[in-house]
């Protein structure tokens, strides 16, 4: 009989574009001659050396046998030229017509070689098993190759008028053999399909486990360069008052052991001082409290004036030996949904900046002013100064963090990166430019709130 063994090795897995594993099926393969072209061509050259079979089987040459032989495996090579082993479409359609395409050649083969009394004639409903082998992933391989057995062996009996149970029997022998076969391929299927999506749900998890490590480690890092940040900043807005503090006290040193006389306004303007100095530290303390809690803080409507006070009133202690600070906030100003302590303390920054470019100008005609306008549905905060303004090879990385031009003692390069980031949480925006007649000028955006 032409049918060579098959291997277990024909009924792999293979995984499949879609991501669904398969069973016997070709895979995905770039390869231009895939597992099953090449064992199609090997399948052809067996069915044709089997002719031997044939010879021993009939005890001669049988040219009607080889022509059988011939033509079935022209069969299977035209197959193995014209499958598309990539298309799911291709390999069906190749599949049910090397079932049919088997079983005609079979039924021939019986029929040349002695049709009911041929020694293949009982392996007729083996057909329809073998080929379930060969194809196990395709039950239509089986149904067809079971209706044409079937057909086969009872048009055999019949035309040679055997009595009609006997045809029955046979038809129904072949067909049953072929029914248990193609359910066989159904039981098998289900099993590879429910060993692959154990394995796809193994994959899926594990996949979902590196994530998340992922996901924990950035989050560990982000808060940790949070942190960083944190501290330069606070080493940034605690240096000032601790400088004049520190200041203060060895003016009160020397004045106090030398024996000078030093009057009271004097001594009660330098308390004055230290203590602003004091509640300026404190002040930055609360704040940092407010920052550890940050989550928490959820934005309220503010009033724009209130921010502007709350700032100005911590900043006039940087500013008032360097610039006069006008504050000119439209009346009737709409809120703004924000953390009022947390865009006081952006402008708190933008001023402290404003201080230091005036320092070098001294405090005869210097000013820092800060505007609040309604333009349209934005709220708009101008803060504005006369000193240097930016130079150009500044202006553009103004927002990078630790960008700075005042050297590694005074500046941290943290206040307008991390101003603009706190200004766009809330929604809004913070650009810088320089004004016409010379200085710096910080506009804040905000959309007016929307909050009932
Ligand atoms: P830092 O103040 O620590 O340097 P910032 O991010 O607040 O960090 O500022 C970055 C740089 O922007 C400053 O070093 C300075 O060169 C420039 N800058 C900020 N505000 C002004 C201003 N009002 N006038 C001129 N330059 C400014």
């Amino acid at each position: 009989m032409g049918w060579p063994s098959v291997s277990r090795s024909s009924a792999r897995a293979h995984p499949e574009p879609s991501g669904v594993w398969s069973v016997g099926s070709a895979p995905a393969s770039p390869e231009k001659w895939g597992p099953r072209r090449k064992m199609l061509l090997l399948f052809a050259a067996g069915v044709l050396s089997q002719y031997s079979l044939d010879v021993l089987a009939l005890g001669h040459n049988s040219l009607q046998a080889l022509a059988v032989r011939i033509v079935w495996s022209l069969g299977m090579v035209t197959s193995a030229l014209l499958l598309d082993e990539r298309a799911e479409s291709s390999v069906r359609l190749h599949t049910a017509f090397q079932s049919a395409v088997a079983s005609l050649s079979f039924a021939a083969l019986v029929l040349v070689t002695g049709a009911t009394a041929s020694a293949y004639f009982h392996f007729f409903p083996c057909i329809p098993l073998i080929v379930c082998l060969l194809y196990p992933r395709d039950s239509t391989a089986a149904t067809v190759s079971g209706a044409l057995c079937g057909a086969g062996a009872a048009g055999l009996l019949w035309v040679e008028g055997r009595p009609a149970s006997e045809v029955l029997l046979w038809a129904g022998v072949v067909v049953t053999v072929a029914l248990i076969g193609a359910y066989g391929v159904h039981r098998f299927r289900e099993a590879q399909r429910a060993e692959n999506e154990g394995r796809l749900e193994r994959a899926r998890r594990e996949a979902l486990e590196t994530l998340a490590i992922s996901e924990r480690r950035r989050a560990h890092s982000e808060k940790l360069a949070t942190i960083g940040q944190l501290a330069a900043s606070v080493m940034h807005e605690i240096n000032n008052p601790v400088a004049f503090i520190g200041a203060n006290l060895d003016y009160l040193e020397r004045e106090v052991l030398s024996g000078a006389e030093v009057s009271r306004e004097e001594l009660a303007e330098v308390f004055r001082e230290t203590r602003a100095g004091v509640e300026r530290v404190r002040q930055i303390i609360a704040d940092l409290r407010g920052f550890s809690r940050m989550d928490e803080e959820e934005p309220t409507e503010c009033a724009l004036a209130d921010v502007v006070s709350d700032a100005a009133r911590i900043a006039r202690l940087r500013l008032q030996h360097v610039a006069r600070l006008e504050v000119d906030i439209a009346e009737n100003l709409p809120p703004v949904l924000a953390v009022r302590r947390r865009l006081a303390q952006v402008l708190l920054n933008l001023l402290v900046n404003a201080g230091d470019a005036l320092e070098a100008r001294g405090r005869h005609g210097s000013e820092v002013r800060i505007t609040g306008r309604r333009e349209g549905e934005r709220v708009v905060l101008r803060v504005e100064d006369n000193g240097p303004g930016f130079p150009p090879h500044v202006l553009p990385r103004l927002f990078e963090t630790f960008f700075t031009t005042k050297g590694p003692e005074k500046g941290t390069g943290l206040g307008l990166a991390l101003s603009r980031e706190m200004v766009e949480q809330f929604g809004g925006s913070l650009v810088a430019e320089n004004r016409e007649e010379g200085g710096a000028r910080l506009r804040l955006e905000f959309p007016v709130s929307a909050a009932p």
